[in-house]
């Protein structure tokens, strides 16, 4: 073909809304991870620039691209400079942009710095090869957007590309906003990176990017906080957000560690209904609030260190949140009103009530933080007797007289027994120590809210003594299958969500047993 062939322009409409970055360190393996992705994924970005000689690629792309006709693959060679791996010439780089397009590649990226550089001309001529991205990466901060799109849109490009960096989960908001404005004129493709860019690359599709961007898996990441292709489809199902899709998340800080995203959009997907949860990375609270009207959020659960602080913010609140002084759910109605509730106390008691009735139960609360909060105000409303034993005795004396509860002294733990013993305090999340010795665990039934490990010490020791256990796993799903329950006024698909959690903490024990043995 020669150099005046002008070749049909890559339609957006046409485009997958996830493309793959393939990263590789030569031709060979290049495209035996382009050939293992491809059933799934018909939409690729070949990284040139981490390959040690590019050039050495090129018929290998050639006969890929002959295979796969079907697929669309855009060409990336980024330069050092602009945040990439080439560190040859501008020139160079636009070499080889043009040959990969010979050889099939229907999508070029080129980024600003280098189409500054370059001839108006060469920039002509590589886009008579291939559909042109013309690209920014702000590697700090999400600013000044519709300035930097001024700069680019003097070039004719097929597609606008800018990527910003997200310091806040409000920059996620801005270039969303900006996306909505700018689409209107020209094909964008945008997200934030960072780990707090996850709304917008879940959402940047909705407010107007033709498609985002995902790693094949994880480790291989070309931008910072980019997800697995796998994660955006099958756990945010990006194909399927849409403008009517409600979008809830966890907010706290940190919340990476955090087993909602995981068990709340496989609750939303089992029941078909159409929203997404997100992790929301919180630094201030006033940042996320900043964002629940903009997005909008249609609910979020709340996490360390926001079930307190966030009371503030809220227009009303239910009994138990305004009993424990803490909110772990919050509902945002349709006039933007902020409604608290804490579903921490349905977690401990529905698992207990499953076994056993609590009125009139003997039970021992180990802690008096804010999961001991909710157990022994949740406990105390089905007719419990309730004692608390805490490390800190004012502490669980305060609240012994806030709840009409009882204290127990250490010394008396082997004197009496209980109907139920509950661990509230993070003893056992180590996988090796137990809040109470096997002559202290006097009850029927022994329920220890650590859940990660899923098989505590305490628990361990309880089954040893022939006890019936609860894991903290049923705390975690009964809590937030009420928090289900209030978003949405559908039963919860608990068994399902059970399912996720167990699956979820066995992968995280098996990565953390793979580590340590090697
Ligand atoms: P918190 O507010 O920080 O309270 C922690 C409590 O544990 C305090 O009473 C503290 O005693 C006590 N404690 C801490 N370290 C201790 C130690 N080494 N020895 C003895 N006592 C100790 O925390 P929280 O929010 O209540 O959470 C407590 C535990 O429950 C955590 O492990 C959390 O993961 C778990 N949890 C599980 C779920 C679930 O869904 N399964 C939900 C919520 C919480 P002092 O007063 O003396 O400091």
């Amino acid at each position: 073909m020669n150099a005046a062939t002008v070749l049909p322009r890559v339609q957006p409409h046409r485009l997958p809304k996830v493309c793959v970055a393939v990263t590789a360190r030569d031709g060979d393996e290049l495209i035996e991870k382009a050939e293992g992705l491809v059933r799934d994924n018909p939409f690729v970005e070949f990284r040139l620039d981490y390959l040690t000689r590019p050039g050495l690629a090129l018929p290998k792309i050639k006969r890929f691209m002959d295979l796969h006709p079907h697929i669309f693959v855009i060409a990336t060679c980024r330069r050092a400079a602009a945040g990439g791996k080439y560190r040859g010439s501008v020139a160079s780089q636009i070499d080889l942009l043009g040959k990969a397009a010979a050889m099939g590649c229907q999508l070029v990226d080129l980024e600003l710095q280098s189409a500054l550089r370059i001839k108006p001309k060469q920039l002509e001529k590589l886009r008579t090869r291939a559909s042109l991205i013309l690209s920014y990466h702000d590697f700090k901060a999400t600013k000044k957007l519709e300035e930097t799109l001024a700069k680019m849109t003097p070039f004719q490009a097929d597609f606008y590309k800018v990527v910003p960096t997200a310091t806040t989960l409000h920059d996620n908001v801005v270039l969303m906003k900006f996306l909505e404005k700018a689409s209107y004129d020209h094909s964008m493709v945008g997200l934030c990176m960072g780990e707090q860019g996850i709304i917008s690359r879940a959402l940047s599709v909705r407010a107007g990017s033709i498609f985002t961007f995902a790693a094949l898996v994880p480790g291989e990441e070309t931008a910072p906080g980019q997800v697995t292709a796998k994660m955006l489809r099958d756990l945010y199902r990006i194909e399927q957000v849409d403008a009517a899709t409600r979008v809830y998340g966890v907010v706290g800080n940190p919340v990476s560690h955090s087993l909602s995203p995981t068990v709340m959009n496989a609750a939303f997907r089992r029941e078909s209904v159409n929203a997404v949860y997100l992790s929301l990375h919180a630094k201030t609270l006033k940042d996320f609030l900043a964002c629940v009207r903009e997005i909008p959020i249609s609910g979020v659960s709340v996490t360390m260190p926001y079930k307190q602080e966030i009371l503030d913010s809220l227009d009303n609140t239910d009994a138990h949140t305004s009993k424990t002084g803490a909110c772990n759910t919050v509902v945002r109605s349709q006039d933007g009103k902020l409604y608290g509730f804490n579903t921490d106390i349905a977690g401990v008691v529905r698992p207990v009530e499953q076994r056993t009735s609590l009125e009139k139960a003997r039970v021992l609360v180990l802690g008096a933080g804010g999961a001991a909060r909710a157990a022994v105000f949740g406990l105390k409303d089905r007719g419990a007797e309730v004692y608390i034993l805490n490390r800190t005795s004012s502490k669980a004396e305060k609240l012994a007289r806030q709840a009409r509860a009882r204290v127990l002294k250490k010394a008396d733990l082997k004197k009496v027994s209980f109907d139920v013993i509950i661990n509230a305090t993070p003893v056992g999340m180590n996988g090796k120590d137990s809040p109470l010795k096997p002559d202290e665990i006097r009850a029927r039934i022994v329920f220890d809210m650590v859940y990660d490990p899923q098989e505590t010490r305490l628990l361990k020791l309880a089954r040893e003594k022939g006890l019936e256990v609860i894991p903290g796993s049923e705390m975690f799903v009964h809590q937030a299958a009420r928090q289900f329950e209030i978003w949405t006024g559908k039963p919860a698909p608990a068994d399902e969500m059970r399912r996720v959690v167990l699956m979820e903490l066995q992968e995280r024990s098996a990565l953390r047993n793979s580590k340590k043995t090697g």
